[in-house]
């Protein structure tokens, strides 16, 4: 699938062809973060105006060291599949540059318009702007659209017009100033997708690239099967995030401020993956939950979840505003932080075995389901940058590659919280303690029986800590540390002094 730019630009002159009468008012459609048919004002306003011809490019051939991670590959598969069945297998599925690909497209079916949603990575916005001008010198109208925002970034700014650097004011503050989010549309009230031409594109016929062929030969499922747990766990598609809405809304909003602490408990949306990958709209969440919480009288419900997703607002906007957020510390005196050079210790952490419970439970339901629960994504971190005092950057990396919610904008925004050299940061001094952690939110151990079996025999008493548990206790639940589960890699005291010294090295 994928062509070297210099294929591309000797095929370019062969693949022009004369426009036919439907293409004048044909509009191609590029879905992007946006893989749903409602609430799409890009599909929306192209249906609007004559016929449809849907693409989907793989394209984070600019992304650098932020090309999809394996978990996201494989969302995404599954993901365009139900897209290309709610477009009758029309969705065209291409991969490379779209900057390459794109202009050549459009010339060739003789579109007159070219239409997407906005997305926010810097390296996107940089490559859209290119691309629009390369568009309309061809002479083709191209409109973009918000679609994945409540609010634009640069809609909500201070009143001296700069951004916000701390989140309470900019959500209470700046979001409210911006107004109520629009309210949802739905789906296209008819929808034409254009025959395409028996023609070859990039040396594959049209028809070929469309569908499931399109999808299978983008490569994006493992060749060895780690997503056993993960085909268990989630069903990606449109219509699943509906339905996980309306069960959220119905068992889990009720409970939301207290029990979303609670990683065993069912009080979260598990909403990210669908979010990032525009399955389902914040402005159709934010409407949603208020119309059910209005509905239930859950007034103070409402007001946490909507603010989550305030957080995931602020986290686009200040990536917006700093586009080297995933790689430079906002607070710039974080740059010369005395990391720790760590391989095994990074090891450990990422495979589970460190010793402490509640960080191998979140590791290891990250590595089997793509997914962990938002206070153990901070205790994890904390124990990395803290008690391994290994650089943030391995945290977020390990994230981008196994979240089937990785993205760019609250994973930069949240490694950096968590390292307290973002904006509005835990300060440094703030150093989760994974035991008293577990203790407090996962007391009866049922998050840590699930993700590490091996200590299901112990009593709740000590199956915290079980380095502290007595060595009668381990006999009767037949574990010997060192062979059934690790030892702890790390001291929690001496790290924390160790780690609040090196912070203080850097304040001196
Ligand atoms: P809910 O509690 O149901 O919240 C509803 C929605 O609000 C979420 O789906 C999400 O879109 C948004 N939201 C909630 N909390 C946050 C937050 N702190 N920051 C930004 N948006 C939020 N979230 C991602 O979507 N992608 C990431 O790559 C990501 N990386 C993270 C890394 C670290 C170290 C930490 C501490 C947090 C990270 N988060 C990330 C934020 C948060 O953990 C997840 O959004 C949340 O756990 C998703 O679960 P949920 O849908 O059940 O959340």
């Amino acid at each position: 699938h994928v062509e070297k730019p210099s294929e591309l630009h000797t095929k370019r002159s062969l693949l022009i062809n004369s426009p036919n009468s439907e293409s004048s008012a044909t509009s191609l459609v590029w879905f992007r973060q946006d893989l749903r048919l409602s609430d799409n004002p890009a599909l929306q306003a192209a249906c609007q105006q004559g016929h449809i011809i849907p693409v989907y490019i793989l394209d984070d051939v600019h992304a650098a060291d932020w090309r999809m991670g394996g978990a996201s590959r494989w969302w995404l598969h599954h993901s365009l599949q139900t897209l290309s069945d709610s477009l009758n297998h029309k969705l065209l599925v291409l991969s490379g540059d779209a900057l390459e690909i794109l202009p050549v497209l459009a010339r060739q079916l003789g579109v007159a318009q070219v239409v997407w949603n906005r997305c926010y990575e810097p390296w996107r916005i940089k490559r859209d702007s290119q691309l629009k001008t390369a568009l309309q010198d061809q002479g083709i109208t191209v409109r973009s659209f918000n679609a994945s925002l409540l609010w634009e970034p640069w809609q909500v700014l201070k009143e001296d017009n700069t951004p916000y650097k701390v989140f309470t004011p900019f959500y209470r503050k700046g979001c409210k100033r911006a107004g109520e989010p629009p309210q949802p549309s739905g789906k296209p009230a008819s929808m034409n997708c254009r025959t395409l031409p028996d023609e070859e594109f990039l040396g594959h016929r049209l028809a070929d690239l469309q569908g499931p062929d399109g999808i299978a030969a983008l490569s994006l499922l493992p060749s060895i099967p780690w997503d056993s747990t993960m085909r268990e766990t989630w069903q990606p598609g449109e219509d699943a995030a509906q339905t996980r809405l309306s069960e959220f809304l119905e068992t889990g909003l009720d409970d939301y401020k207290e029990g979303r602490n609670f990683p065993a408990r069912p009080n979260v949306s598990r909403l990210s993956p669908y979010l990032h990958f525009g399955e389902i709209s914040p402005r159709q969440v934010w409407h949603q939950a208020c119309a059910s919480a209005l509905a239930q009288n859950q007034d103070k419900q409402l007001d946490t979840f909507l603010s989550e997703l305030g957080w995931r607002e602020f986290s686009y906007s200040l990536l917006y505003h700093n586009p080297d957020l995933p790689e430079q510390p906002i607070q710039q005196k974080f740059a010369n932080f005395p990391w720790q050079q760590d391989k095994e210790a990074l090891r450990a952490w990422q495979r589970g075995q460190t010793g402490y419970p509640l960080v191998d439970a979140g590791m290891r339901e990250l590595w089997q389901t793509g997914y962990m629960h938002n206070r153990v994504r901070m205790v994890v971190g904390s124990f990395l940058v803290k008690n391994l005092r290994q650089h943030w950057h391995h945290g977020e990396a390990w994230f981008w590659d196994c979240l089937v919610d990785a993205d760019l904008a609250s994973n930069s925004t949240s490694w950096q919280w968590i390292a307290g050299c973002g904006a509005d940061a835990a300060p440094y001094f703030r150093v989760f303690n994974p035991v008293t952690q577990s203790e407090k939110f996962d007391r009866q151990a049922e998050y840590i029986r699930r993700f590490v079996p091996e200590l299901a025999t112990l009593p709740d008493k000590y199956i915290h800590a079980p380095f502290a548990a007595p060595a009668n206790v381990l006999q009767q639940a037949g574990i010997v540390l060192g062979r059934d589960y690790p030892e702890p890699v790390v001291d929690l005291k001496t790290s924390r002094e160790d780690a609040l010294a090196a912070f203080k090295s850097l304040s001196a």
